[in-house]
């Protein structure tokens, strides 16, 4: 990903809207780009104390919530691949489950012959 593509997926990222594919591309990119990583922050925090505004009660430590808002992404981002992973086994396991025992059905087809 680029800086003008995560520059302009920072509102959809803050709203919790980007798909898992381009969350990974984004987080990737944020770890590795400064400028973007200050864009990123600057725009959370107008957009959340801006919320914060409208609400009593709220935790006002901004940067501790951003920081929380990331950690949570990557946490998220972590449980996907290891999901996937597990389907993959899965999946795999069932395939030769049903294919050993076509290959067992066969076999007594045959002997039965
Ligand atoms: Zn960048």
């Amino acid at each position: 990903m680029d800086c003008l593509t995560f520059r302009k997926n920072i509102n959809a990222y803050i709203g919790k809207s980007l798909p898992d594919d381009e969350l990974n591309a984004f987080l990737q990119h944020l770890s590795s780009c400064e400028k973007c990583r200050e864009e990123l922050e600057i725009n959370y925090i107008v957009s959340e104390g801006i919320g914060i505004l409208d609400e009593e009660n709220h935790d006002y430590n901004i940067s501790r919530a951003y920081e929380r808002m990331l950690r949570q992404d990557r946490r998220h981002l972590k449980l996907v691949r290891v999901t996937r992973v597990f389907t993959y086994i899965i999946d795999t396991l069932a395939f030769w489950g049903v294919f050993f025992c076509a290959l067992l059905c066969l076999r007594i087809l045959l002997q039965a012959i």
